[in-house]
């Protein structure tokens, strides 16, 4: 929705949902995924051959250096993909399958994908692993397409300066390989508060706005404030005026920032505060806040890239990586299986061609049609966690029945190892009491709990009113579950992006929530926040959210209580 009025030339304001709190003030750069027809039709070509490859190679190495950047950047599986596309962009044989082609007369982009399109037969000939490669080419012949013609690349190419990312979406593997440095924010058209782009940007600490309306048509390089607190991107704006603004916010960040924890409210009821990673990387930056572990190791995003299952030794070295930076004394660190499925592809688990995937074969369910998938998941854990000196709980995502949660617990106890399930889909809410007499712990998903209770997918940007963990009804089921918890004296935590939330944070621990789980660039402002408020305002702040009749009202009245 453009909002700028005739007296207010060049003013324009996007408004989305804001998701990862901060500032920014930089030139837009627009995330293509296609090259435009309009610019492979206006491409002039070359009058000789000479000039043709010299503008091929330019370009291969163009590509080859962005892989070979972005490689650098990313962890794990995705290095290794990243380098083998640089490689496979500077090859010699697909160099000289073009220029035969040129030689024979062909115009070049028909020769480079003439040419391609001979290795992508070879490949898909050769099947298995070099058939799946067949895919990394086509993504090659467009970016080499968009070199030539003059275009930026399709996907996210890492800017040069420190710029806005401008979306239409963005995949998980695309966001992961950002650097917080010259990306100062994200803005994409698509995609609610618990979008997977939205969980990796907070993880980053990357201001971000989700859902913004109209944001691909923003011009590239021009410069917009992007407001990721109140959920704007302006455009036309002061520079100076905006650059204040960012300064003025990161100065009131710097003061949080300053915040070293342990959490516990002003009558010293003390609050456990977890993070929420990703990978080894991710563990090691986030032991350094003011967490005592991690509450949420979301596995599958070690693999995002992986085309084969990992052996049950690569998988206790990945692991292992992540229990290692938590190693000491009264630390611990939550591991939760493969959550593969919906939106979160994963190729060697996810099944194909599911009619409405986010109900279908996700998360736990995956292990009905694959018990040897899960198993060899455990036996990775439990080997990791016998190598480490780290206390390790293990956790199922998507468990909707007693019965699921009873088997997955003898699994995982039969390792050694403590057991819990997270409450993700409503029956798993109303049903907490007796799945508690089953496992050791429970840890409510809101993202997902969110978008099952209120039949609204969390990805659509349309119905970010509705993905709003501020929802009432979402608000009693998570009320119910940690009521569960206190009878049976066994914890529950909320590990969802609710948890990031400083004003949520302060009614789910009135509730009666043990434990909050979160990125760990949020952990400073939730912790300060809770600091600040006795368990009576928490109790009293938790009974104005319950109380209220909507989203807004509920954070207006939760303020209330706290200020
Ligand atoms: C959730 O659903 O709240 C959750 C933590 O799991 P994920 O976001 O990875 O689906
Ligand atoms: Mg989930």
């Amino acid at each position: 929705m453009v909002t700028s009025s005739a007296a207010e030339v060049g003013h324009a304001t996007l408004r989305g949902t804001p998701v990862v709190p901060g500032l920014a003030f930089g030139p837009v750069l627009l995330v293509a995924h296609e090259v435009s027809p309009a610019a492979v039709v206006a491409y002039a070509g070359h009058d000789d051959v000479e000039s043709a490859l010299t503008a091929y190679d330019a370009a291969a190495q163009a590509v080859a250096e962005g892989f070979t950047a972005k490689a650098a950047r990313a962890s794990g599986a995705a290095t290794e993909v990243l380098t083998a596309s640089a490689g496979l962009t500077r090859d010699k044989g697909l160099r000289q399958a073009v220029a035969t082609r040129v030689e024979g007369g062909a115009p070049l982009l028909e020769a480079v994908h003439e040419g391609v399109a001979q290795f992508v037969d070879v490949f898909t000939a050769m099947g298995g692993l070099m058939a799946e490669r067949a895919t990394d080419l086509l993504d090659i012949e467009r970016r080499l397409v968009a070199r030539l013609v003059g275009e930026p690349e399709p996907g996210v190419v890492l800017p040069e300066a420190a710029s806005v990312l401008v979306a239409a979406d963005l995949a998980p593997a695309d966001t992961a390989g950002l650097d917080p440095d010259v990306v100062l924010a994200l803005v994409t058209e698509k995609g609610g508060a618990t979008s997977h782009t939205a969980i990796i940007a907070r993880q980053l600490g990357i201001p971000c706005v989700v859902g913004v309306a109209g944001a691909m048509g923003l011009e590239p390089g021009t410069s917009v404030l992007v407001d990721a607190i109140a959920g704007t991107v302006e455009s036309g704006v002061d520079a100076d005026a905006a650059t204040a603004r960012v300064e003025a916010d990161r100065a009131a960040r710097a003061a949080t920032d300053s915040w070293t924890g342990p959490a516990a409210t002003t009558d010293g009821v003390r609050v456990k505060l977890l993070a929420n990673v990703a990978d080894g990387e991710s563990a090691r930056h986030a032991a350094g806040a003011p967490v005592v572990g991690v509450g949420l190791f979301r596995t599958e995003l070690c693999f995002l890239d992986r085309r084969d299952e990992p052996s049950v030794e690569q998988q206790a070295a990945i692991y292992g990586e992540v229990l290692d930076a938590f190693a000491g004394e009264d630390r611990y660190v939550v591991v939760r299986t493969l959550d593969a499925g919906s939106d979160k592809p994963i190729a060697f688990a996810t099944l194909d061609d599911e009619e409405n995937p986010a109900l279908g074969v996700r998360g736990l369910r995956l292990s009905v049609h694959n018990p040897g998938l899960l198993e060899r998941q455990l036996d990775g854990i439990a080997a990791a966690a016998s190598a480490s000196a780290t206390e390790t709980w293990v956790m199922a995502p998507m468990v909707a029945t007693i019965a699921e949660a009873r088997e997955f617990a003898e699994q995982v106890r039969a390792r050694g190892l403590k057991a819990g399930v997270m409450v993700e889909v409503p029956s798993a809410a109303l049903l907490a009491d007796r799945v508690l007499e089953v496992v050791d712990f429970l840890s409510i998903g809101t993202n997902d709990l969110t978008q099952y209770t209120m039949a609204a997918d969390r990805l659509a940007s349309d119905l970010a009113h509705l993905t709003d963990p501020w929802q009432p009804a979402v608000l009693q089921l998570i009320a119910a579950t940690a009521a569960a918890g206190q009878r049976a004296g066994k914890p529950v935590g909320v590990c969802g992006e609710a948890a990031a939330d400083p004003l949520l944070a302060v009614a789910l621990i009135g509730m009666g929530i043990t434990s909050l789980s979160m990125a760990a660039a949020a952990v400073r402002a939730v912790g300060a926040q809770l600091s600040s408020v006795s368990s009576d305002t928490c109790r009293a702040a938790a009974e104005a959210a319950l109380a209220a009749p909507d989203p807004m009202a509920g954070r207006d009245a939760v303020r209330a209580v706290v200020s």
